[in-house]
């Protein structure tokens, strides 16, 4: 395993980026559940859901539109596929970036069949002047077809057979208030508990014949991030290592070997995770520090940074935004076994998030922060 900084990121991007990779597509796709009732947790979710779903077939009707919001990894395509299994319906997948011009939604729109469930992934990243035909077709199943260009086109209005459209955001925030008020349906996923986690462990394991005991779950569990897909993929680490260094059974020791492999630690941290707090400890005295010059001390892209560390370790406590740049929590220097330097106050979240008020006494000065 090579300690450059690139190559290290990379591993962790693999491992514990919550969004799939190409070829996990199909590996998920095996792995999903296919009935609400085999969707582990989101229980609010899963409750509102089901009596949408059971309204709609009691009277014979399309279900209101169901928008699913929430991180990357939750279920959300999960949930899209369940919507037209429980509905008997057919599905049409495809994706907001797919749709760069209205006339791409339009192609979409006029071929659904009846009843048929649309599901859009990454909604909030549409065209604008397909957001606007998508309001129309969303509420009177109607989409205006313009033929020609110039002064001579004509917009042919085209009615649409009833359908659901089931859109996906990890950016709920980023749709306009048109659009989301077009849904009957909102529900909010949010991160597993280490329980659920373990039930999804078992499931899969059955679903791939893997013997997998209860430590060793609740091992994996504990590492996967509160999200449904990295237990999976930590899953599969697990089975490789059990396979061909261990006896095949997934128990304690095989988890924990095949977790060290990938530098997972026992709180889901990596190496990229854990090289963001060294530097903001060690090299920025616990910040304030800029998200560029934090980026460059790891040697990655600030993106990178903000979209898979980030968000993680402020979920756990162990990094705060400020308005001056990234600092480190009393949890941060607790959790590399560093003492806080004299005049650090912590305290604590504040109304924008979390605040640090007095830092009189660090090693450095605050740097500018431009880029945060
Ligand atoms: P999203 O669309 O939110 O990114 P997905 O629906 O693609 O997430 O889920 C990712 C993987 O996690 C899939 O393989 C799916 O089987 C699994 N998964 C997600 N949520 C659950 C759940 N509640 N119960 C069981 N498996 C789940």
């Amino acid at each position: 395993m090579s300690d450059d900084p690139r190559s290290m990121a990379d591993e962790s991007l693999q491992l514990l980026a919550a969004e799939a990779s190409a070829d996990e597509q199909v590996i998920d796709g095996a792995l999903r559940p296919q009935l609400l009732a085999d969707f582990v947790g989101q229980q609010v979710v899963r409750e509102q859901l089901s009596l949408v779903l059971d309204a709609a077939k009691a009277r014979g009707t399309a279900p209101d539109h169901i928008l699913l919001s929430g991180p990357p990894g939750l279920g959300k395509t999960t949930l899209a596929m369940i919507v037209a299994h429980e509905l008997n319906a057919p599905l049409r997948v495809t994706s907001g970036p797919a749709i760069q011009h209205a006339g791409d939604l339009a192609a979409v729109l006029s071929s659904l069949a009846e009843g048929e469930v649309l599901f859009l992934d990454e909604i909030h990243r549409m065209a604008r002047p397909a957001e606007e035909m998508l309001y129309v077709a969303m509420e009177d199943f109607r989409v205006d077809v313009v033929v020609g260009k110039g002064p001579g086109a004509t917009a042919i209005p085209l009615d649409l057979p009833p359908f659901t459209l089931v859109g996906a955001t990890t950016r709920a925030g980023m749709l306009p208030g048109p659009l989301r008020d077009r849904f009957g349906f909102t529900g909010h996923l949010d991160f597993y508990a280490p329980a659920e986690l373990e039930r999804v462990l078992r499931r899969s394991a059955e679903l791939l014949s893997l013997e997998l005991t209860a430590e060793a779950a609740a091992e994996i569990a504990g590492r996967s991030r509160g999200t449904p897909r990295i237990s999976n993929r930590l899953l599969r680490r697990v089975r490789d290592w059990a396979q061909v260094r261990g006896s095949g059974v997934l128990d304690l020791a095989a988890a924990r070997a095949a977790l060290e492999v990938y530098a997972v630690d026992e709180r889901g941290l990596d190496r990229l995770d854990r090289s963001v707090l060294e530097a903001l400890c060690r090299r920025f005295g616990g910040g304030p520090v800029g998200l560029s010059t934090l980026a460059v001390a790891v040697g990655e892209e600030p993106e990178t940074v903000e979209t898979v560390s980030e968000p993680f370790l402020v979920r756990e406590g162990l990094l705060g935004r400020t308005p001056r740049g990234r600092i480190a929590t009393p949890a941060t220097w607790e959790h590399l076994g560093l003492t806080a330097p004299a005049g650090f106050v912590w305290t604590g979240a504040g109304a924008g998030g979390s605040t640090l008020t007095s830092r009189s006494g660090m090693v450095q000065d605050p740097l500018p922060d431009p880029d945060t």
